[in-house]
């Protein structure tokens, strides 16, 4: 099987602050299957560590009210290239972020209230007929 996974679930410290949310069952499965690991983040420009970045009213801003929008699209296209490209059979991606957040992501507020939609990445993943899960749906 071929699995493509959320880069910091694998341990890389692509995560906004510079760490990452290794996942134990993650790291199994990498050493069982074929894996790609990808941060649409850092692929769409941005650096890590970096301000955080709700969607707000379908845009995305960081905290301090800039627009890094076509980062994160950028980044959700070259994400969706390199899975057309490497056909992976399961997507598996970081819980509320607004890139790879599958089944929640912030609401934009900045206040930590979650809602039922999914980042930008899951999203176009989705959207283009990809198998995608969010990781709290794997444990
Ligand atoms: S964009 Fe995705 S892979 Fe990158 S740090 Fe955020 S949750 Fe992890």
């Amino acid at each position: 099987m071929k699995i493509m996974v959320s880069a910091c679930l694998a341990g890389e410290n692509c995560k906004y602050n510079g760490g990452n949310n290794r996942n134990e069952k993650i790291i199994e499965l990498i050493s069982q299957n074929e894996a790609v690991l990808v941060c649409p983040e850092v692929l769409g420009g941005l650096p890590t560590p970096r301000i955080p970045a709700e969607i707000v009213d379908g845009t995305v801003i960081n905290k301090d009210g800039i627009s890094v929008d076509k980062e994160y699209r950028r980044g959700a296209e070259q994400t969706l290239r390199i899975a057309e490209r490497e056909k992976p059979d399961i997507i598996i991606l970081q819980s509320r972020s607004p890139s790879c957040g599958v089944n929640q992501r912030y609401d934009g507020t900045f206040t930590g209230t979650r809602i039922d939609a999914p980042g930008i990445t899951a999203e176009l993943l989705i959207k283009n007929g990809f198998q995608v899960i969010d990781i709290e749906d794997l444990q």
